[in-house]
């Protein structure tokens, strides 16, 4: 609006306010339906109101003795400002009228915003996954591979190769190494003996102590 039509407006105002200054009782024009108010009318935010047109912004139902709260020079009657203004928790369903966690379009307090786990509030510290909110340690204990050599958790470790499966059972790359001698196996050639992973060489030994065993054995 520039500031010619401003004036406009104000003018029109004013020539409408000067039609009713002569009426007793006049009290403005009312701020919703711009209608004359005459006699009791309803003065707040600024503005004047037909009693029964100072209405919540949103269930437009009336204030009445109620207490009325303001945003954006809107008035919402207190429900409709806590549920609808301010927003209200997605866990608890009360009104985020103190500190609160944001994640995604959806809103909690800090303190409802907890692990789904153990419970402890995770403070903006936290893991999302199947819908569920956990802290380190539980979706550590919950969804980390465990080495099924060392049986310490798989953590990831930014985009180096941290782990090796091989079937249904995951190593750290550095467990997944002969059992023997500890040393890596050579392109990735492994013998399994006795459900320990060896290299070519220790799986020759083993089978040769084993024979030699039986021998012995059989010789007895
Ligand atoms: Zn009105
Ligand atoms: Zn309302
Ligand atoms: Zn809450
Ligand atoms: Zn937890
Ligand atoms: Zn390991
Ligand atoms: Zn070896």
């Amino acid at each position: 609006m520039d500031q010619l039509d401003e004036l406009d407006e104000l003018e029109a105002t004013l020539t409408k306010d000067l039609q009713y200054v002569n009426i007793p009782n006049f009290k403005g024009l009312c701020a919703t339906c711009g209608e004359p108010v005459i006699g009791d009318g309803i003065y707040a935010m600024d503005k004047t109101f037909h009693q029964d047109h100072f209405v919540c912004f949103i269930c437009k139902e009336k204030f009445g003795t109620n207490p009325y709260y303001v945003k954006d020079g809107k008035p919402y009657c207190q429900k409709d400002y806590e549920n609808e203004v301010i927003g209200i928790c997605e866990i608890c369903g009360k009104p985020l009228l103190n500190e609160l966690a944001v994640v995604g379009n959806k809103k909690y307090h800090l303190d409802c915003f907890k692990c789904s786990v153990c419970g402890k509030v995770l403070n903006g510290r936290y893991y999302n996954k199947d819908g569920l909110f956990l802290c380190q340690e539980d979706y550590e204990n919950k969804y980390l591979p465990v080495c099924n050599r060392c049986h310490d958790k798989i953590r990831p470790t930014g985009d180096v190769k941290e782990a090796i499966c091989v079937g249904d059972k995951k190593y750290h790359v550095k467990c997944f190494c002969c059992y023997d001698c500890q040393k890596p196996f050579d392109d990735m050639k492994a013998y399994m003996y006795n459900n320990d992973y060896v290299c070519e060489e220790h799986y020759k030994k083993r089978k040769e102590e084993e024979r030699k065993k039986q021998e012995q054995q059989s010789q007895e």
